[in-house]
């Protein structure tokens, strides 16, 4: 169905590439003005117009998602320039320096949990505090298969952060189920982003994570973003506090 999302608006934050920029496009698609946030300006102004290209209606506001008065000032921009907000996807992440447990810094562990983990809270309570008062909205949080499942290539803070993604998905979906909101995240197996470029550089850890897939390959970030889209829309009408893999498999051997 196009433009179901026509009137609504979309906040998607870690919007400057992969998983985020097709998020997007799709929310444009579907008639949503988006609200774009990331850290790098140039990149968000090319989101902006690949969107405006596909006649969609977007603005990027430059903000760090760990940084709560940045995260603040980018909820109170997104209502004085659309007047409302109806979708949330918090989606900006990292995965930090590929280390061993015992091995990484103090410095490292709380950059990656601020921006993956800390980042979260702060857009979700921002998102909450405005769909309260207007009675509702769908707000999507990004986990990951490693939300799930651990892993031994070095990246606990990571997987750290993605398991707690679900646990404050579901007490807030529980908390604000009554007044409209429901809470949902996503659990993506790997996809083909800059994210994993460092991994997938490497072409035997690549044929690895490929056979991970039981699919036989590594998704794309517009199958992740179909499901956004879904989660978002009313045809989940009845799913809350859910953690939805879209992973080929990974999660079901
Ligand atoms: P990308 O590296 O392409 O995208 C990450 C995005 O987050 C960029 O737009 C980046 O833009 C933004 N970002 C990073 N840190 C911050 C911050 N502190 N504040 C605001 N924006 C930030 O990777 P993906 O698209 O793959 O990742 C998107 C999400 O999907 C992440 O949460 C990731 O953990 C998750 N995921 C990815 C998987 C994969 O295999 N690719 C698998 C499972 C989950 P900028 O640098 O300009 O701020």
């Amino acid at each position: 169905m196009i433009n179901r999302f026509e009137g609504k608006v979309a906040l998607v934050t870690g919007a400057n590439s992969g998983i985020g920029q097709a998020s997007a496009l799709a929310f444009a698609r579907e008639g949503a003005s988006v609200v774009l946030a990331a850290r790098r300006l140039e990149q968000g102004e090319e989101t902006v117009r690949l969107i405006e290209k596909t006649r969609g209606t977007a603005t990027f506001i430059k903000t760090d998602v760990s940084n709560s008065a940045e995260v603040e000032a980018l909820i109170r921009a997104t209502v004085e320039t659309y007047g409302r907000l109806d979708f949330a996807l918090n989606n900006a992440g990292t995965s930090g320096n590929l280390a061993p447990a015992a091995e990484m810094s103090e410095e490292e562990w709380d950059s990656v949990i601020g921006t993956n983990l800390k980042g979260v809270w702060l857009c979700l309570k921002q998102e909450i505090a405005v769909m309260t008062r207007q009675g509702g909205g769908s707000i999507v949080n990004m986990s990951s298969v490693l939300g799930l499942l651990g892993t031994s290539l070095g990246a606990s803070a990571y997987v750290a952060s993605k398991h707690a993604i679900i646990g404050l998905t579901k007490a807030a979906a529980l908390e604000y189920a009554g007044q409209g909101i429901r809470i949902n995240a996503i659990c993506p197996g790997y996809i083909k982003t800059a994210l994993i470029e460092p991994a997938t550089n490497n072409p035997d850890v690549k044929s690895q994570l490929i056979a991970a897939h039981p699919i036989g390959r590594l998704g794309n970030p517009e199958e992740v973003a179909e499901a956004v889209v879904w989660l978002c829309s009313d045809a989940a009408s009845f799913v809350t506090g859910h953690s939805l893999v879209v992973d080929g498999g990974y999660t079901a051997q």
